[in-house]
């Protein structure tokens, strides 16, 4: 399932993968400055918007043709074009501060704030600093994108592709500690380089007027940077009990398989979990499947059956989008997506949606297996084109979604409308599955959904504090056990010890990618599909509720959709929803049925770690 997209604030993300730079004597921090005038500011603005709309669509055509024809030349192409985006970004973000202090109209002073905020990574104008600071974010990420486990005695190392298959298909216990060990062991030697990038980060957001790196991440939620953390805690401790009786589930059931490596109330050993980071666990569902739990169709089986091919698939995708009430596809659409992995070249599978012209230059770019996975990761990533392009008429720097959750849970919130309901009227299935039946489906589903959401959590935790200085470096490994015990109840099978680095074992540390996004995006996805659900008048359970063919549904997502960036995302949140806070009961809603069922098999055993 995919996890990017391509918009101009996103650029920030890259920073880690590549070279920038930017002018010193334009950038260095004025102190506010009473002289500058509201009419200088929106000069400003609209320089920075006319810029970086160029910028950013030569960076996007660039980065198509390397993603679709992977050579030498159309990797420096793409890096050239993203490093001078990203250069223009930093720019803007330090000018941005002059005015600092100004009373600006709102729009004005929304986009301003936006400017400063898009960073995820602000270097320190010291220019040495700056190189330093760039230096060790590419290193740190090469580490982890070269890193491989070479057991001892054999000629053969395993990538992490090996290694991710290896947990999600092995059973031996042995053989999947070695591979977790082995993994983790590429970690250490970004230690040292870590600790430095934290000092030389927390600089860089300093000079922009952050505390430290954290708050920065924090400040683009539209409330105090310290509240979102609450708010975070709000919901977790909202789904906690779910979590708790899943985990309890599943670690009776990996008891049953692996014996006493498994305690009966405490933690669960973290290589057992079919994922690396055992950060969702739908690997090990053939471990804990419920008997009698088969819901009777096999959607690989029925579209194969069907003849069913690439462009048919993305069309039933596109089909529900128009059920709504959205205009069809672009003509371009067809003619410039990948669909099929090309013969003759090299091209990035990993399924992603783009709008090249921040306009209606939409593509997708997969490559399609005639699989349900894929019918649900297409309908997934028409959710993003349609999002771009219902937000086409807003200013540049609103061409976004509500905030980072919004565009992943919107994606998400399409395929949970895939209901066998849905089926029937596509005309793939006879007639729906009887909803007893159901519990695993809805099993399957929490092993990846609510599985997800104390990682989701943890991983900024942990790095809001290290950012804040609260945990030092002596106690970055010793901290990250404590915090994934705390929110996972995971533990480590093997002795961890501040010789080991094993946040650095995860990409989105290493690589400067901040993490609360996915955690939102997986509250907001059930919020949306609730609040929909109820709009398009289901009476059925949630897990059956499916918004095809509601026009008022539609109207109201593209109500929010609309939006984009241009106002905070309690507004975009209220036009859907009606609320204009996160809630997490629509999680507990969807997963009602197997919550009970949870309940009654864990019956007489403990719960919790
Ligand atoms: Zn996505």
């Amino acid at each position: 399932m995919s996890r990017f997209r391509w918009c101009l604030l996103c650029l920030g993300l890259l920073l880690g993968s590549i070279e920038f730079g930017y002018s010193q004597s334009r950038s260095t921090r004025s102190e506010p400055s009473n002289s500058l005038t509201v009419a200088e500011a929106r000069a400003f603005i609209e320089e920075a918007e006319a810029k970086l709309m160029g910028l950013s669509v030569n960076a996007s055509r660039a980065s198509w043709v390397q993603a679709t024809y992977i050579t030498e030349d159309t990797e420096i192409l793409s890096a050239q074009a993203n490093e001078r985006a990203i250069a223009a970004g930093v720019d803007f973000a330090k000018r941005a501060t002059q005015f600092d202090g100004l009373t600006l109209p709102a729009n004005l002073a929304r986009k301003m704030k936006l400017l400063k905020v898009s960073l995820t990574l602000a270097a320190p104008s010291d220019p040495k600093e700056s190189q330093e600071l760039t230096r060790l974010v590419s290193s740190m990420e090469a580490t982890y994108g070269k890193g491989k486990y070479c057991p001892a005695g054999q000629d053969k190392c395993l990538t992490l592709e090996d290694l991710t298959r290896l947990m999600a298909n092995s059973r031996e216990p042995k053989q999947l500690l070695d591979g977790w060990v082995g993994w983790h062991d590429i970690a250490p030697p970004m230690r040292h380089d870590f600790t430095r990038y934290v000092e030389l980060a927390n600089k860089g957001a300093r000079e922009l007027g952050f505390a430290d790196t954290g708050t920065m991440w924090r400040a683009k939620y539209d409330m105090p940077p310290d509240d979102l953390a609450k708010e975070l805690d709000r919901l977790w401790n909202q789904v906690r009990p779910l979590y708790v009786s899943l985990h309890a589930y599943v670690r009776n059931r990996l008891r049953e398989k692996y014996g006493d490596i498994v305690p009966a109330a405490g933690p669960i050993p973290a290589h057992l979990l079919g994922n690396m980071w055992a950060q969702s666990w739908e690997n090990i569902y053939p471990l804990v499947a419920p008997t009698d739990a088969d819901p009777g169709f096999d959607l690989t089986e029925i579209l194969k059956k069907k003849r069913t091919d690439d462009r048919q698939m993305v069309r039933y995708g596109e089909q529900f989008f128009i059920s709504l009430g959205f205009a069809p596809l672009p003509k371009t659409f067809w003619e410039r997506s990948l669909f099929l992995k090309p013969r003759d070249r090299e091209v990035m599978c990993h399924a992603s949606a783009w709008d090249i012209d921040n306009v209606d230059d939409l593509r997708i770019k997969m490559c399609i297996d005639i699989t349900a996975e894929d019918f649900n990761t297409i309908h997934h990533e028409l959710g993003h084109n349609f999002y771009q392009r219902a937000y086409n008429r807003q200013p540049m720097l609103f061409r976004d979604s509500a905030n980072d959750g919004f565009h992943e849970a919107v994606g998400d919130t399409i395929a949970l409308s895939i209901t066998p309901e849905y089926l029937v009227k596509l005309d793939l299935l006879d007639k729906p599955s009887d909803p007893s039946k159901d519990i695993g489906l809805l099993l399957k589903a929490a092993l990846e959904k609510v599985a997800f959401l104390p990682f989701g959590l943890l991983i900024d935790q942990w790095r809001w504090k290290v950012f804040s200085g609260e945990i030092p470096p002596e106690k970055y490994n010793e901290t990250w056990w404590q915090l994934r015990q705390k929110y996972q109840g995971v533990s480590s099978s093997v002795p961890r010890s501040e010789k080991d680095f094993d946040p650095g074992a995860k990409y989105h540390v290493a690589a400067n990618v901040p993490y609360t996004r996915y955690f939102l995006a997986h509250i907001l996805q059930f919020q949306f599909h609730r609040a929909l659900a109820r709009i398009a008048a289901c009476q059925g359970p949630l897990n059956r509720c499916s918004i095809y063919e509601s026009k008022e549904a539609g109207r109201r997502l593209s109500e929010m959709l609309s939006m984009g960036l241009s106002k905070p995302w309690p507004d975009a949140l209220e036009a859907i929803t009606g609320q204009r806070q996160m809630d997490a009961t629509a999680i507990l809603d969807y997963f009602a049925p197997l919550r009970k069922w949870l309940d009654e098999q864990n019956k007489g055993k403990p719960l919790g770690w």
